[in-house]
């Protein structure tokens, strides 16, 4: 098998990335090799994916990954290898890079509408899938409304209970607060009731609330705390971090 390459529509695209990323065994390597030479769209298409994987590696730089790290993007399938320590925590985060940053960055770039685009990547939903809504307490109501996207009444709601709080609930209270304030376009409170949660944040979700800062900022317009933001969130790693480095590769484009 290894001998003849046969490339077609739905296999070329596979076949080059093995070839170029650490994929292929010494023999298919070789065939490739060989192959390539009287093939036209294989030609084509290493190419692009080696640009692709410069674009991708430049932006990574940029975003302040480890050389190490790097590396990494061009051995993808080596990691994979024939053994069973497979990186598949790496393996998500690099095919999600691919697809969140570079293939719609291309497309995205060349959009008149981009850089409004930007400003709003946060949603509300996609703010409801990460927090965990109280089940009895102050918060209930709110959190009901802010999943109706009343900010407006989470905003009252919470400002006029907070001095009251339990303080059990006041990491929750100033984060939803934050929110509501980010959604209802006062970025400037959005940041003080953030940078409150953040000082109460438990390790594993300080990614998120860095990730909604950073956010935050991006809204303000200040470019150097939303960039000094999403690189934590990079450093970080965890959920976050493919769309913070996304964000970071567009921030050129933004604030130019
Ligand atoms: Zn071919």
């Amino acid at each position: 098998m290894a001998r003849n390459i046969v490339c077609r529509d739905d296999n070329r695209h596979e076949l080059v990335e093995r070839y170029l990323m650490g994929g292929m065994k010494r023999r298919e390597k070789e065939a490739f090799a060989v192959h390539i030479k009287s093939c036209q769209a294989c030609r084509q298409q290493l190419k692009e994916s080696e640009a692709m994987l410069k674009k991708l590696q430049k932006a990574a730089r940029k975003a302040g990954w480890s050389e190490g790290d790097i590396a990494l993007l061009s051995r993808l399938y080596e990691r994979q290898g024939m053994f069973s320590h497979v990186n598949w925590r790496l393996v998500v985060i690099i095919s999600g890079t691919l697809f969140l940053m570079i293939l719609p960055f291309i497309w995205w770039a060349n959009q008149p509408e981009t850089k409004m685009k930007l400003l709003f990547s946060l949603t509300p939903d996609e703010v409801l899938l990460q927090e965990t809504p109280p089940t009895r307490g102050e918060l209930v109501e709110p959190f009901r409304r802010f999943e109706a996207g009343e900010f407006d009444r989470v905003i009252l709601d919470i400002e006029d209970r907070l001095a009251r709080l339990p303080e059990s609930d006041l990491f929750q209270a100033e984060n939803l607060l934050g929110l509501a304030y980010l959604f209802e376009k006062q970025p400037e409170k959005a940041v003080i009731h953030l940078q409150k949660a953040l000082a109460l944040v438990v390790p594993e979700d300080e990614g998120r609330l860095l990730w909604y800062l950073a956010n935050a900022y991006l809204r303000l317009g200040d470019r150097q705390r939303a960039e000094n933001h999403l690189q934590q969130v990079v450093k970080k790693g965890g959920p976050f971090k493919s769309q913070a480095l996304y964000v970071l590769q567009r921030m050129e484009i933004l604030f130019d």
